[in-house]
């Protein structure tokens, strides 16, 4: 009988790893079904170009499942549960299947409703996200009219997904603002909960010296525990307030609800602990994760999606095999940083090496940690790159799971 492997979740992970699983396995060896609530797969780096009119909704979305390439079952349904122990999987349309193989990707869900009337008066008129669709293009009505004022953007907590993205708003608001002839006259603060603009001390400090060049006001240390929209002020846990005329938040974060639903999978924030190298889930041996709703120490980026589906894909056709795992994911992860005026900033890094300055992949590539117009040109065609071969599962030649090194300048980096 074929190994039934079914993948939760239609997304970037999930089509990646199907497209993968049904190149590298015939389909009388193994049968692959992939179980999505919806058919409408959005490019999700699209969404920070919505409010400023610079893409379109119907741009970024496409049905999922024209990504998946034939011989890959499809099922439209909500998941409503996993049962680890008896190896199935309950929809909520009453379906059960039965799994030899799992794989998780079900991405990480936004729950705006965590926060203290966050969604409460003011949810969509002054206080919006760019996070989803909705949020994303009502954000852009909003902006077209605001001309004066001071606009807050604030990460709730992380960990979140893209976390440069937010900064990229912030960046790509001072161009839209200037453009319009009005930058004077508007405030942009990023207020966010980390000790500096970013993560990882050399990019933060880049990141930081951006912000002040732009004039954008940084608040750091700050945890968000309540947004008061009609008194247009954000509360922290420490009491301090930040007030605003309009707010851009991004909400917490969580794994899948069915997570929290399936005893034993997940942990407390809903996402399912995995070995950082192989992509095993630490709960089944035959339970494998991947992109956002893995529990491992790297972004929760599509690009670190990306670069994991080629292990995880060479660990589930070992482990159909009976072989030992591959451990060489290197929690490699690269992320273009939109910074307006048609340029962008390049980093990549890994578990191991922070965000450094150079050259990516080679001695000639593109630069990294710097801005320029080559890194803004790679961010715009990275959507075309996204539905023709990230999604396909084709090997880009010289940009793979394993960091690149050569490029890189490994000293005199304070
Ligand atoms: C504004 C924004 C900008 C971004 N920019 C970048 C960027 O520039 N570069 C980058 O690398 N990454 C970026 N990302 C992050 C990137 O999009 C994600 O990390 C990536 O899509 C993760 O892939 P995934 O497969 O784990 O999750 P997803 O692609 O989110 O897929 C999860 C899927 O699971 C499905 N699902 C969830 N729960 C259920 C359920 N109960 N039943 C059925 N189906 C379910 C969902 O419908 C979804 O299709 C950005 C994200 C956002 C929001």
């Amino acid at each position: 009988m074929p190994t039934r492997i079914v993948i939760l979740g239609g997304g970037t992970g999930g089509t990646l790893t199907a497209n993968r699983l049904r190149a590298a396995l015939a389909p009388a060896s193994a049968g692959i079904t992939v179980v999505d609530a919806d058919d409408a797969h959005v490019y999700q780096p699209g969404l920070l170009f919505v409010p400023f009119g610079l893409t379109h909704p119907e741009d970024i979305v496409r049905p999922r499942r024209r990504q998946l390439h034939d011989g890959i079952d499809f099922v439209e349904a909500g998941i409503d549960r996993v049962d680890i122990d008896a190896r199935t999987v309950h929809l909520e349309n009453g379906t059960v299947l039965e799994y030899d193989v799992l794989v998780v990707a079900t991405g990480a869900v936004l729950v705006p409703e965590e926060t203290e009337g966050l969604t409460g008066p003011g949810w969509m008129d002054d206080v919006f996200t760019f996070y989803d669709l909705t949020g994303a293009s009502a954000l852009e009505a909003r902006l077209a009219t605001f001309d004066h004022g001071r606009i807050v953007v604030n990460v709730v907590d992380m960990p979140i997904k893209c976390p440069v993205a937010p900064l990229e708003f912030c960046f790509l608001a001072d161009w839209y603002f200037h453009k319009r002839g009005v930058r004077d006259d508007v405030q942009i603060v990023y207020a966010t909960p980390l000790d500096g603009a970013f993560t990882k001390p050399e990019a933060s400090k880049a990141l930081a010296g951006l912000l002040a060049e732009k004039g954008v006001e940084l608040i750091t240390e700050f945890n968000t525990g309540e947004v008061d929209g009609p008194g247009r002020r954000l509360v922290g846990y420490d009491g301090r307030e930040v007030p605003f005329d309009l707010a851009v938040v991004v909400p917490l974060h969580g794994g899948a609800a069915y997570v929290g639903r399936s005893e034993g999978l997940g942990d407390e924030l809903g996402f399912v602990p995995a070995d950082e190298r192989t992509l095993q889930s630490k709960v089944r041996p035959e339970i494998f994760v991947i992109g956002d709703a893995a529990s491992v120490p790297a972004s929760k980026a599509g690009s670190v999606t990306h670069f994991e589906g080629e292990v995880l894909v060479e660990n589930i056709v070992r482990f159909v095999a009976g072989e030992s795992l591959d451990d060489s994911y290197d929690g490699h992860a690269n992320c273009f940083i939109e910074t307006g005026f048609h340029k962008a900033l390049l980093i990549d890094f890994n578990y191991a090496t922070e965000p450094r300055p150079g050259r990516f992949p080679g001695p000639v590539g593109l630069p990294l940690l710097k801005e320029s117009r080559l890194n803004h040109l790679g961010k715009l065609m990275f959507q075309w790159f996204y539905w023709h071969a990230l999604l396909p599962g084709r090997d880009i030649p010289g940009v793979g799971t394993a960091m690149p090194v050569a490029g890189k300048k490994t000293e005199g980096v304070s």
